[in-house]
């Protein structure tokens, strides 16, 4: 059986059939909330509190996701959230608007008093057992999960590595969430930016580092290979691909 917030078994919600039955039993499987705030970070940023007496007593951990259902139909985008206050019922989100899917689109419109809902939380990283040091490599769809990775690790802070289009632009709102010690490296479009990526991982993975591999599938990838290369065991390395190249509502 399940409870609100609780997706059913389907790991596409975007294609799930949408019968007036299938969207009624949806609807009530959600979690309604209301948008408390929306701040706007910077021209592709927006930082979003929302609040619903669904999100009481609600069980989280960092690194869980939850699925905002996108408008009247039944497709859902991914977010994670940075915190939740399960007392006040309230949780935050922060939200890279990218381009013109609707994930983007809904981001940017938000305003105060909105209404959305979503599934979850559900589990998506596990990082319950991380232990410092602890090395979060990723891009600006992990800078949510770099904030609630921070507010709960228990053994000291991580070491952050971002892959961004607009530095100046990732610094601002990175500083703007109290992450302003993390590294933002430019993207280049042959990719040769992921060397220096590469290098420093593997020079932090001889520290005895544990990574968390989040963002462009792709890169992710890439750098996972030449950490187990590198003789890194798996069990060191958590990796959760968040978007790829002409992949919609990954997840
Ligand atoms: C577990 C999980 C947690 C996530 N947490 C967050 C979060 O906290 N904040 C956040 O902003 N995002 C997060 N994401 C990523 C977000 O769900 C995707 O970026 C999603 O594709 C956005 O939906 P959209 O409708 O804007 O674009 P879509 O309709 O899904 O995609 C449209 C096009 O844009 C491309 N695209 C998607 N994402 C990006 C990107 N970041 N940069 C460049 N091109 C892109 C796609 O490949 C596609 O070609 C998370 C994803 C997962 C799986």
């Amino acid at each position: 059986m399940n409870r609100p917030g609780q997706a059913p078994d389907i790991s596409e919600p975007s294609q799930v059939p949408q019968g007036r039955v299938t969207r009624m039993l949806l609807r009530w499987l959600m979690r309604p909330a209301h948008v408390v705030s929306v701040e706007t970070l910077s021209p592709h940023f927006r930082l979003v509190e929302l609040e619903g007496e669904a999100l009481r007593d609600v069980a989280w951990t960092a690194g869980q996701k939850i699925q905002v259902a996108m408008g009247a139909g039944l497709s859902a985008r991914t977010y994670t959230p940075m915190s939740w206050d399960t007392g006040r019922g309230r949780t935050r989100l922060l939200a890279f608007a990218h381009g013109e899917g609707p994930g983007a689109r809904w981001a940017s419109g938000l305003r105060q008093g909105d209404t959305c809902q979503f599934f979850g939380p559900r589990r998506s990283l596990d990082l319950a057992d991380l232990e410092a040091p602890v090395v979060l490599f990723g891009d600006e769809t992990s800078f949510g999960l770099a904030s609630a990775l921070r507010d709960n690790l228990q053994a000291g802070g991580a070491l952050h590595m971002f892959e961004v289009t607009d530095v100046l632009e990732s610094q601002q709102v990175l500083e703007a969430i109290s992450l302003g010690q993390a590294r933002s490296i430019a993207r280049s479009a042959g990719e040769e930016h992921l060397a220096t990526v590469e290098a420093e991982m593997l020079r932090l993975a001889a520290n005895g580092a544990q990574f968390v591999l989040t963002g462009k599938a792709s890169s992710i990838q890439r750098i996972s290979r030449a950490l187990k290369a590198a003789g890194v065991a798996s069990s060191r390395i958590k990796v959760k691909a968040y978007w790829a190249p002409d992949k919609t509502g990954l997840d």
